[in-house]
């Protein structure tokens, strides 16, 4: 087989590919100097709402913007608990510090990498305890629980009808941090239909961070929801706490996204269909390439009930550092998502939490690692990346 370089992502290839389109939006911002508001992000918000099969859209900075003004709006207080999972990129975590709660963690399901439904009943019905006010508060830190942040991690929804059912019955909020999922599907058994991400929570929140599966020419992000009152007030977050100009009804952000991001976003919205399309037959060619390897590495596993949209395709080995040096030497690059967990990450050394809180992050956290996925991967460097990796998996090894 011939050598390539195959990167880990190639961001230039599809906006050369749309650089007429692309273009033709700065000049037409250029031409009425409509920077910040005004039609075009509205237009946006419009078509994303529609693609996500939510009500509303609200297009903010980034994804921790849209995450910190989602909790906020739904009603997360200061001094509040907010239960997520420990893999996963630390804005989730920051955007509940930042919405003055403290993030408290269930572990994942091994195979999916998502939050554990059973783990998350564990939670509440052992580490919490129902208040003489009806309050549920955390053993941990004697905090109420106030809401739930369930990550659709690389592109596959977690469980929600089991997650939503848990939410209900502690009547705790349901924010969803779909950063990594724009198109992503979940047939939800309730109620016998497919649902996309970003609409079954109270509020969702996405990121159009250049490298997601929507990406800006910048930063960007949104949050989606069916509820009109918390868009509103995710509308009033983003710009300073005004409903009307210099009529600041509470104190806001400077959390705009401007009229160029948004345009672009319009245009790559068009093409976002094809490119999760696309994803997914990227995936199936791996899974055919790579299923022979029994046990030596996993694949990533989909849930009959998920449509994912792999924003990354992440398999799993024992010896993952020995696959990423074989890989690298074979001129493909690769990443880790995420090398470690956020319990053991120095930031949160204060929440207290040691090594073993979390055994099924952990693991994870030590042998996975993420291959090449991106719509434009061609055929035959997805056969050089598998061929690389089938390679190492059955190369003798040195002992
Ligand atoms: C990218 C990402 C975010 C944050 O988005 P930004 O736009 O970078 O602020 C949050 N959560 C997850 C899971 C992400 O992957």
């Amino acid at each position: 087989m011939r050598a390539l370089s195959v990167p880990f992502l190639d961001l230039v290839t599809p906006h050369v590919e749309l650089e007429s389109e692309l273009t033709a939006v700065f000049q037409r911002v250029l031409r009425t100097a409509g920077f910040i508001g005004g039609a075009m992000v509205e237009e946006f918000e419009n078509q994303f709402a529609a693609f996500c099969n939510s009500a509303h859209a609200v297009a903010v900075g980034s994804g921790t913007d849209a995450l910190r003004f989602a909790l906020m709006a739904a009603g997360v207080k200061p001094g509040d608990v907010v239960v997520t999972v420990p893999n996963t990129f630390i804005a989730t975590t920051e955007a509940i510090t930042q919405a003055g709660a403290l993030p408290e963690f269930v572990d994942i399901d091994e195979r999916s990498y998502n939050m554990d439904p059973e783990r998350l009943r564990a939670y509440l019905e052992k580490q919490c305890t129902i208040s003489e006010t009806g309050a549920l508060m955390s053993n941990r830190c004697n905090r109420p629980v106030t809401a739930i942040v369930p990550v659709h991690l690389y592109g596959q929804m977690a469980d929600m009808d089991a997650i939503l059912k848990l939410a209900e019955q502690y009547r705790l909020v349901v924010i969803e941090d779909a950063c990594q999922a724009h198109g992503a599907e979940y047939f939800s058994r309730k109620h016998s239909r497919w649902f996309r991400a970003g609409s079954m929570g109270r509020a969702a929140a996405f990121s159009f961070y250049p490298g997601k599966n929507l990406g800006a020419c910048g930063e960007g992000g949104a949050v989606t929801t069916n509820d009109t009152h918390i868009a509103q007030t995710v509308k009033m977050l983003r710009d300073h706490g005004q409903a009307k100009k210099y009529y600041h009804d509470i104190e806001g952000y400077n959390g705009r996204l401007d009229s160029i991001q948004t345009g672009i976003l319009s245009v790559k919205l068009r093409h976002l269909p094809e490119w999760n399309v696309n994803r997914r037959q990227r995936a199936e060619e791996y899974r055919s390439l790579l299923s022979t390897l029994d046990g030596g590495v996993q694949i990533p596993y989909e849930p009959t009930w998920s449509r994912a949209v792999y924003h990354l395709y992440v398999v799993s080995t024992p010896d993952r550092d020995g696959l990423i040096a074989h890989l690298n030497a074979a001129g493909v690059g690769t990443g880790i998502h995420y090398p470690i967990p956020l319990h053991l990450q120095h930031a949160y050394e204060h929440l207290g939490y040691t090594v073993g809180a979390f055994p099924a992050a952990e693991q994870a956290a030590s042998r996975i690692v993420s291959l090449p996925m991106f719509p434009q991967l061609t055929a035959e460097q997805q056969s050089y990346v598998a061929h690389s990796v089938v390679e190492f998996v059955q190369a003798p090894t040195l002992a």
